[in-house]
C-alpha cells in the first residue's frame, strides 16, 4: 500500500521505517525540513534500537521523506496522524492534530477517489469522530464514508525497544465507522499475520489506549507507594514483599511440568523512583481531565499523579539522610532519560533531581549512555559535567544516585571498590544488591 504519515517523531518514524520494511511504500512528512533531511540521509533523528538498520535499508528505496504534505496526501492511499498530543495543563491539545487534519483535508480537496485517514496519535475519546473528521469533511468539501474514512489506530510501541515492539506487536488495535475503513485497515496491517487484531469503533480504540496506560502508571504508582510505606515503618524491603508478591500464580504462571512463567508486567511491580515519559505522565493527567469534563471525576488516578510527583524527590530526600549538607559535594547521577535504551528526557525523574542537586549547590556530574546530548537541552543554564563514561562519572564522588535502569549500572559495586568507603549511593531502581555497597540506600527500603 501506498501510506504517507504525518508527522516524523517517535511513533511516525519508527512507523513509517516499520510499515516500508514490511513492504509497503512509505512517505513519512514533517514540518521541520532539518528532520526530513537527517531521515533523508539514512540518519535516525532519535535514538531507538534497530532504527538506523531499517532507516538505511528502506531510505530512498520503500521510504522517502518529504515537507510537502499536500504531495504525499496525493500520491499516497492512507494517512496516518502522527503528531504530538501534550497535556496543556487542563486539557489534551489537539492543536496538532487540527493542524494536520487541515492540511490533509486541503490536500484532498484536490485529490480524486478515496483516502483512508488514520489517527495514530493518543487521543480522548470522541476526537477521531468528533473532531478530526469534521474538519477533514468541510477543507475537502467530501462526504465521511464517500470521500474519504476516518479511524482510529492507537499504538502501543514502548520507547527504547520501538523498533521490535512495532515488528512483533502483542495486539493491532483500530476502530472505525465504517466496514470500508476497517478494510482499508485489514490490508494495511495483512503484513502482520498471526497477530492478535481488534476491529472496533473509533471511540473504544481511543479508551484502549488510555486504559492500557492508566493501568501500567497505576501499578508503579501502586508499587511505589509500598515502597513510601516501608520506608516509613522500618526494618522492612520492598524489594522483598515484591518479590513475594510477584509469586502469586496470577501474576507468575506456573506451566505443566512445574516451570514458572516470570511476565513482564511484574517489572510494573517495583518500585522506583517515578515514572516520565511522554506518555504515562500527559495521558494520565488528559484522561482525568477527560472524566472531570464527562462529570466523572476519577480519584484513583489523580493519586497516581500526585504520588508519582513526589516521588522524584524522595531521591534527595535520601541523600539528605545521608549526607545533610550537599554543598560542593561531587554527586554523580546515573541515568538522564526516562528509562534505559532511549535519548528522551521528557518528564525524566533526572530533571527535579538536577534541580534539587542545583539548588543545593552540589557538584554535579551526570552520565548517560545516550542521552547526553538531550539532557544539555534541558540543563543549559545549570553547571553540569558530563562525564563520558561511567567509571569517570563514578571517580571521586561523594554520592552515586542510581536513575535510570541502564545494565551497566551494575558495575557500580566494583568501581566502588576501588573508592573510600564512604562513597553514598542512593539507589532510584533497587537494581544493585544492597549488601554490596557499604552506604547504601533506596527507595523502599
Ligand atoms: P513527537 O513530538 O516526537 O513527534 C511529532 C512530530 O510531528 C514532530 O516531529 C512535529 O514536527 C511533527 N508535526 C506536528 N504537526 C505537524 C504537521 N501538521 N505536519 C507535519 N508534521 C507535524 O511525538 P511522538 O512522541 O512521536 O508522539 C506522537 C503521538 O503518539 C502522541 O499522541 C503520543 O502520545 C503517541 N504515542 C507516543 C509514544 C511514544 O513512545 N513516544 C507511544 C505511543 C503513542
Amino acid at each position: 500500500m501506498r501510506v504517507s504519515v504525518i508527522g516524523t517523531g517517535y511513533v511516525g518514524l519508527v512507523s513509517g521505517a516499520c510499515l516500508a520494511e514490511k513492504g509497503h511504500q512509505v512517505i513519512c512528512v514533517d514540518r521541520d525540513a532539518d528532520k526530513v533531511q537527517m531521515v533523508r540521509d539514512g540518519v535516525s533523528p532519535i535514538y531507538e534500537t534497530g532504527l538506523e538498520e531499517l532507516l538505511t535499508r528502506n531510505i530512498g528505496n520503500r521510504l522517502t521523506a518529504s515537507t510537502d504534505l499536500e504531495r504525499a496526501v496525493l500520491t499516497t492511499d492512507l494517512s496516518l496522524i502522527a503528531v504530538g498530543t501534550p497535556f496543556d495543563g487542563s486539557a489534551i491539545d489537539v492543536s496538532y492534530i487540527k493542524g494536520a487534519a487541515e492540511d490533509i483535508g486541503k490536500a484532498l480537496a484536490k485529490k480524486d477517489g478515496f483516502h483512508t485517514v488514520v489517527v495514530k496519535s493518543t487521543v480522548v475519546p470522541g476526537t477521531t469522530d468528533e473532531v478530526v473528521a469534521p474538519i477533514l469533511a468541510s477543507r475537502s468539501g467530501k462526504a465521511l464514508h464517500d470521500g474519504f474514512g476516518v479511524a482510529m489506530n492507537p499504538e502501543f510501541l514502548r520507547e527504547g525497544a520501538a523498533v521490535s515492539d512495532f515488528m512483533a506487536p502483542d495486539r493491532i488495535v483500530y476502530g472505525a465507522s465504517d466496514e470500508r475503513t476497517l478494510r482499508v485497515l485489514d490490508e494495511l496491517y495483512a503484513v502482520f499475520p498471526g497477530v492478535d487484531k481488534i476491529r472496533t469503533s473509533a471511540r473504544t480504540a481511543e479508551m484502549i489506549k488510555y486504559t492500557a496506560n492508566s493501568l501500567l502508571a497505576t501499578l508503579i504508582s501502586f508499587s511505589n507507594e509500598m515502597g513510601n510505606l516501608c520506608t516509613a515503618l522500618g526494618d522492612v524491603d520492598v524489594t522483598e514483599v515484591m518479590a513475594g508478591v510477584h509469586l502469586d500464580h496470577r501474576l507468575s504462571p506456573i506451566l505443566e511440568g512445574g516451570r514458572r512463567v516470570t511476565p513482564a508486567i511484574t517489572t510494573y511491580l517495583e518500585a522506583g523512583c517515578g515514572f516520565g515519559g511522554s506518555c504515562f505522565p500527559k495521558d494520565v493527567q488528559a484522561l482525568i481531565a477527560h472524566g472531570d469534563k464527562a462529570g466523572y471525576p476519577m480519584k484513583l488516578l489523580q493519586s497516581v499523579i500526585e504520588i508519582n510527583r513526589k516521588q522524584p524527590a524522595r531521591l534527595m530526600q535520601l541523600l539528605r539522610k545521608h549526607m545533610p549538607e550537599l554543598k560542593e559535594k561531587r554527586v554523580a547521577v546515573l541515568g538522564l532519560a526516562f528509562k534505559p535504551g532511549t535519548d528522551d528526557m521528557r518528564e525524566s525523574p533526572a530533571i527535579p533531581l538536577l534541580e534539587g542537586l542545583h539548588g543545593a549547590q552540589a557538584d554535579i556530574v551526570a552520565f548517560d549512555p545516550v542521552a547526553t546530548h538531550e539532557a544539555k537541552k534541558v540543563f543549559s543554564g545549570m553547571a553540569v559535567t558530563y562525564a563520558a563514561t561511567l567509571d569517570a562519572a563514578v571517580k571521586d564522588a561523594d554520592a552515586v544516585i542510581l536513575v535510570t535502569s541502564w545494565p551497566q549500572f551494575q558495575r557500580v559495586p566494583k568501581l566502588l571498590d576501588k573508592a573510600a568507603e564512604g562513597v553514598v549511593v542512593i539507589d532510584g531502581r533497587r537494581m544493585l544488591d544492597k549488601h554490596s555497597i557499604p552506604r547504601y540506600d533506596g527507595i523502599g527500603l
